[in-house]
């Protein structure tokens, strides 16, 4: 279950979060507490790894207490975070000492005249630093980039270069047009694939298992993490999707594709405990077949990813 902690964010990526986005009135958001009912919840049902997101979740005070908290709650497997990495630092040897199963941080470039470009802010320097102290504290880290076409495209040979000297994972996600993501082009990851062949020939398949997710992993002799590609577009995994995602206001989310959600708060506030078990099932029942990326028409959310939850 990805959960949702928060709608804002301290950056404004093109792609993802308006300038002017209208936030949720805190009333709205669920608490904390809340957000461990559903979990204690979800558990009993057998979900049992969580991966805690935003808008993004460093913003909002105490998420690193959730996540002690979430990782103490019995049943609880595996408890992830994924963040723009620029408050992390600070965070980090807490999330160590609490047993954070992984980190995912989300980074398009290493340019930091183009990661201005896109985030809207002069910050590549913290992000890097967080991700370099992090690998240092043993912590399993993964790197997310979306290559837009004609911004970032050329990007990815930098990026997976990390992977040769960092035992980190860089993945590469085809932009999905939710939200500001309508409209934009994306680099397909079938021809992404092709141009790091060229580059690295001896790119083999990954036998290893690295997550629970949709990314295919592959090695590169001689590099110590692996490159992911995550095909939302031009690699349909729906058939293997085991994601149910909570927003931030407490909407069980099926599929990001469509706007179609369970609201979950009232029944909460209410106390409903079965209720709410209901609910989850409910959603898990509620996934579709497969989602329609491929045809902008037939995407129904409406929201943008940071409102959702990416
Ligand atoms: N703020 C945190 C972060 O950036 O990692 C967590 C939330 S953010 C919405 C989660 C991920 O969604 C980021 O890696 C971001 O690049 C990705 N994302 C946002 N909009 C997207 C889109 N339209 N298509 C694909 N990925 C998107
Ligand atoms: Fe914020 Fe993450 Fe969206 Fe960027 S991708 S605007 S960091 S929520």
């Amino acid at each position: 279950m990805r959960i949702s902690i928060t709608d804002r964010c301290n950056l404004r990526c093109r792609y993802c979060m308006p300038e002017n986005i209208s936030l949720m009135p805190m009333e709205n958001i669920l608490r904390y507490e809340e957000i461990l009912e559903v979990c204690e919840q979800a558990v009993r049902l057998g979900i049992r790894k969580y991966k805690i997101t935003g808008g993004e979740p460093l913003v909002r005070l105490g998420c690193i207490d959730l996540i002690r908290r979430l990782k103490a709650l019995e049943g609880v497997e595996q408890v992830t975070l994924t963040t723009n990495g620029l408050l992390l630092s600070d965070y980090l040897e807490p999330l160590r000492e609490y047993g954070i199963d992984g980190i995912n941080i989300s980074l398009d470039t290493l340019d930091p005249v183009k990661y201005k470009a896109i985030t809207g802010f002069d910050k590549l320097e913290p992000v890097m630093a967080a991700l370099k102290r992090a690998v240092d504290l043993g912590i399993k880290i993964k790197i997310n980039a979306v290559l837009q076409k004609g911004i970032n495209e050329e990007d990815w040979e930098d990026l997976l270069e990390l992977a040769r000297e960092m035992p980190v994972d860089v993945r590469f996600i085809e932009l999905m047009p939710i939200g500001m993501g309508r409209g934009m082009d994306t680099v397909s990851n079938l021809l992404l694939l092709d141009r790091i062949q060229e580059i690295y020939p001896d790119l083999i398949r990954d036998p290893v298992i690295h997550g629970n997710g949709p990314a295919v992993y592959y090695r590169i002799p001689g590099f110590s993490g692996s490159l992911g590609l995550i095909s939302a577009l031009h690699g349909k995994f729906c058939s293997s999707c085991n994601r149910i995602r909570l927003t931030s206001t407490g909407d069980l989310k099926p599929c990001l594709c469509y706007q179609e959600s369970i609201p979950l708060r009232q029944v909460l506030r209410e106390g409903k405990k079965e209720e709410i078990r209901d609910l989850l099932i409910r959603a898990v029942k509620r996934k579709p077949l497969m989602h329609h990326f491929e045809d902008e028409h037939a995407v129904t959310e409406q929201k943008k990813m940071a409102q959702i939850g990416g």
